[in-house]
């Protein structure tokens, strides 16, 4: 079969390259899907319930993707199809959407399915071809486009979209196969690595006490005796670290060996009469709103018990004892790794590739989208949103050019 336009990965971004390809060139269009089904990934999203964006203004996504060096990147592809389009989208065909107060967007089934279905009914309403069970295992540049070589035999493409994702969650399906075939094709990557991944946090000891959280704490990032970068969000305690939004939207700048300083209590709750009067230590320390559970620990391991008297407390420990929950000092023993990330950071150099159309610079005719590019985002909707807008942006430049 020749199509005009192929797509590797039914995935997020591939679907949303195909509708936008589609849209205009019926029975062109092929996807390669190595999987029995499509979009694996998506469907996993949000523990199954898809957070499929965010409903701030698309202005602020901008900064959701690991720095100021990405936002001309994003820019294009983010006001070509907003959150605003893509909820447009799917509630053209049937879905309604509900706003959680944190600003995530989620469908209000709850089933990340129902958006999945719709991706695929819209693909091929238009009349795209969606082969699955079909891994791509070569592609090559040929005098009129690309010919992929495949399980199931060679395919020729005019215009090819590589939709591959990136690497993490590899059981469904993306692989880094498309860091393999960008490479092939003469690109660089900036190598990838996992991502919004939790960490493993050395001599750690608060396994007993995984499932605490702690709302919006503030956490510094320190290599080498110095600060690399901070951030703020939720934490959780795990059995072998730390998760939450907080940790994961920061791990891509995190590495072994680097020091996390959390600030478990505010410190302008460190009222100066805090250790006062005839209070005991459990009592004093109620008053920062933390786990009974985590003080008792935090207690145990200054050796003191939570019944004594603060009066009887000497000012040293107090003293730490402030400076232990306004700076909690983490070590990072290591990093989850591919089986945990939700997503990878690093891959396609965007400097290769042309942020209008998604285009690459050095192979005309060949497109990047979704997690395959070195992009990626925070937690809250920001990964769905980039893939399908730079699918979006890549369908829809492969198709106009043909
Ligand atoms: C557990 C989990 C939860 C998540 N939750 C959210 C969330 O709530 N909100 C959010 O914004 N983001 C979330 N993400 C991230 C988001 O799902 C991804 O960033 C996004 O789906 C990436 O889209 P993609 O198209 O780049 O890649 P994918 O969706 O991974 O698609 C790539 C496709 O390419 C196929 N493929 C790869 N190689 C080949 C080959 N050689 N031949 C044929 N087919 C191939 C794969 O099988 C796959 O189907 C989550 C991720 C995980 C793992």
């Amino acid at each position: 079969m020749n199509g005009g336009v192929c797509i590797i990965g039914a995935g997020t971004s591939g679907l949303a390259a195909g509708i936008a390809s589609t849209k205009y060139l019926r029975g062109t269009v092929c996807i390669f899907e190595r999987n029995a089904e499509s979009g694996r990934k998506f469907l996993l999203s949000g523990s199954g319930q898809c957070n499929v964006t965010h409903a701030g203004p698309i202005a602020d996504f901008l900064n959701h993707y690991g720095g100021t060096k990405k936002v001309r990147f994003v820019k294009p592809a983010l006001f070509a199809f907003d959150n605003i389009a893509v909820m447009r989208f799917f509630e053209q065909r049937g879905v309604s959407f509900l706003k959680r107060e944190d600003g995530k967007i989620f469908p209000k089934s709850l089933k990340s399915q129902d958006l999945l279905n719709v991706l695929i009914t819209e693909f091929r309403g238009q009349g795209g071809i969606l082969q699955t069970e079909t891994v791509v295992k070569n592609v090559s540049k040929v005098d009129a486009g690309f010919l992929l070589a495949t399980n199931r035999g060679e395919f020729r493409a005019k215009k090819l979209i590589l939709a591959t994702g990136g690497q993490s969650y590899p059981s469904t399906g993306s692989q880094g196969d498309g860091f393999r075939f960008a490479v092939q094709q003469g690109h660089r990557l900036v190598k990838p690595k996992p991502a919004l991944t939790p960490i493993i946090v050395r001599n750690y000891s608060f396994a007993d006490l995984s499932g605490i959280s702690f709302w919006s704490a503030n956490i510094e990032v320190h290599r080498n005796s110095k600060r690399l970068t901070s951030g703020q969000g939720d934490i959780l305690l795990t059995h072998r670290g730390l998760s939450g939004p907080g940790i994961l939207n920061l791990s891509r700048n995190m590495e072994p060996g680097d020091e996390l300083r959390v600030t478990l209590a505010e410190p302008k709750k460190f009222v100066p009469n805090i250790f006062s009067g005839k209070k005991t230590l459990k009592n004093a320390l109620q008053h920062f709103g933390l786990a009974e559970r985590f003080l008792m620990q935090i207690l145990k391991s200054f050796s003191v018990t939570p019944d004594q008297p603060v009066a009887e407390t000497n000012r040293e420990t107090r003293k730490k004892l402030e400076s232990i929950l306004t700076s909690y000092p983490f070590v990072i023993e290591s990093l989850g790794g591919w089986n945990e990330a939700m997503v990878t950071s690093g891959g396609v150099i965007l400097e290769e590739v042309n942020r209008q159309t998604m285009e690459s610079r050095i192979v005309p005719g060949l497109y990047f989208c979704g997690e395959l590019l070195d992009i990626d985002g925070d937690t809250g909707g920001y990964n769905i949103q980039f893939a399908l807008s730079s699918g979006f942006l890549a369908g829809n430049s492969s198709q106009n050019c043909l």
